[in-house]
């Protein structure tokens, strides 16, 4: 689907999976206006298939687009494009009861012009593609790194918008994060390199003795999460506390030593819920939760998260959303 400044959102088409035509000199090629999406298409044990919480993808596609001056999408027709192409692509749903199809939505600026301005045409596009589970093997607790050198985002910058420029700048921590043995990066506020953000495409939580859940709050660095706002209403509703406010790695560090920290996790789309095991640091002073991890809060939030998803739990929240077959 298309976007002009004259005439807005127009000619939506489905087309087979296969190259894009795009002009060498069309804008995101040069100055990165673009955003992201990212969901999945679950199969039910009756055949059925279902979104988990597309409107919040469409909410947090809009505020992306704001940030990178980027057109809005309609709600209404960022989800019906979601579920026309999962309609369409119904037999690539897996049957498999750990397995998904991953939806990928997108915006990029398409003007032709060799200018720093914000384009006057844009595309939007979702492309699907089967995802098999993020664990083989049975849910086992990662090791993380902490960044020492590099900041996702900074104050003021596009750490809140899912926009591919954070990703790019966060492929170098990344690397890092994979030479030290782990799963993903940790990134902390730039000021402080302490307070921290999120992972490399995750949010994080902590877990205190008396059962409070701690997750660094929305502050305009972060994403915030689908997963992560699951997570939260999810806990409430058992009769949790949740706290969200500034968090930081001596909190965290102090509180394990203290036994007043007893578990971590991270959050989001393509794994769930993943139990933190050990949070490795430059300088040593890793954090270790030894063979106390994955705790029992995070698996259980897992199995009733993915539960729902699969739709081998109660959908009690509407959370779901059925697609019927084209
Ligand atoms: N933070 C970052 C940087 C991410 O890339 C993701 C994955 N989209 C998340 C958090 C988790 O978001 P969600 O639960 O919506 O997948």
């Amino acid at each position: 689907i298309t976007w002009t400044e004259d005439a807005g959102w127009h000619d939506a088409e489905v087309l087979p999976y296969g190259p894009l035509q795009i002009d060498p000199a069309s804008s995101v090629l040069h100055y990165g206006q673009e955003i992201f999406e990212g969901l999945k298409a679950y199969r039910r044990p009756d055949g059925s298939i279902v979104t988990f919480r597309p409107e919040g993808n469409a909410q947090r596609l809009n505020d992306s687009a704001r940030r990178l001056a980027l057109p809005e999408l309609p709600q209404g027709l960022f989800v019906r494009a979601v579920q026309e192409l999962v309609a369409i692509d119904a037999d690539w749903v897996p049957t498999a009861a750990d397995q998904s199809l991953y939806l990928r939505p997108f915006m990029i600026a398409d003007e032709v012009f060799l200018g720093v301005r914000s384009a006057r045409r844009a595309r939007f596009l979702v492309i699907a593609s089967p995802a098999g589970p993020y664990f083989t093997g049975g849910v086992k607790p990662v090791a993380i790194w902490l960044s020492e050198h590099w900041a996702r985002a900074g104050h003021g910058g596009t750490g809140a918008a899912k926009c591919g420029g954070n990703y790019a700048a966060s492929l170098l921590p990344q690397n890092e994060a994979a030479e030290h043995g782990c799963a993903q990066v940790l990134f902390t506020d730039a000021e402080t390199d302490d307070t921290i953000d999120e992972l490399g495409g995750m949010n994080l939580f902590l877990v205190r003795s008396d059962g409070t859940l701690v997750t660094p709050e929305l502050n305009g660095n972060i994403l915030a999460g689908i997963t992560r706002k699951s997570l939260i209403e999810l806990a409430q509703d058992r009769g949790h506390a949740v706290e969200e406010r500034p968090v930081t790695v001596s909190e965290w560090r102090e509180g394990v030593a203290q036994g007043t920290i007893t578990e971590a996790f991270a959050c989001g789309t393509a794994a769930v819920i993943t139990p933190i095991g050990q949070l490795r640091t430059a300088d040593g002073r890793d954090i270790d939760f030894g063979d106390r991890a994955p705790g029992s809060l995070t698996m259980s939030l897992r199995e009733e998260l993915t539960g729902i998803q699969f739709g081998i739990r109660p959908d009690r929240f509407g959370w779901l959303t059925e697609i019927v077959p084209a």
